[in-house]
Parts: structure tokens; sequence; C-alpha cells
């Protein structure tokens, strides 16, 4: 693979099927969600600041991480760097 649009689904690299893109979040007080679908846009991404994982996007109170998802599995995937 050597180009991966945002639209793009990913194949599961441990059972091979198709991965389900979604948004990872939380906010500390309920339970962390995963939601099929495309990235969120608009003042979620204006708001990246003090990242540990970096493809956790936080807010005042919430983070959000794009994560795609194999229900066969039951794994997630998602890209990240740990900055300290
Ligand atoms: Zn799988």
């Amino acid at each position: 693979m050597t180009e991966r649009n945002m639209c793009d689904n990913m194949n599961c690299p441990f059972c091979g099927k198709e991965m389900q893109s979604g948004i990872l979040s939380g906010d500390g007080r309920s339970a962390v969600t995963f939601k099929p679908g495309e990235k969120k846009t608009g003042w979620f991404d204006r708001l990246i600041g003090i990242d540990k994982l970096t493809a956790a996007k936080y807010t005042l109170t919430a983070f959000t991480i794009e994560a795609d998802y194999c229900p066969g599995c039951k794994k997630m995937i998602f890209d990240t760097d740990i900055k300290g």
C-alpha cells in the first residue's frame, strides 16, 4: 500500500478484513467511545495542544483519536508517536 487517503479503509493486519474507520473519543467522565465515520473537522482540529500521544487531539475536556476498528478481531489501530 503506497498511498492512503483519509477516506480509504485499511485492512486488518490480523485477519485481512476491511476495518472500520472512526473516531475514538472520551472526556474522563464518561466512557470512551468509538464512532464509525468520517473524521470530524472544525473546532476539534484547531485545538490541538499538549499531546503525549500525537494521535490524540485534546480539547479542554475531551480527546479524540482517529482509529480503525476490526469488528472480527476486536482490535483498534491508530497512528501515533510518543512525545514527552
Ligand atoms: Zn481483524
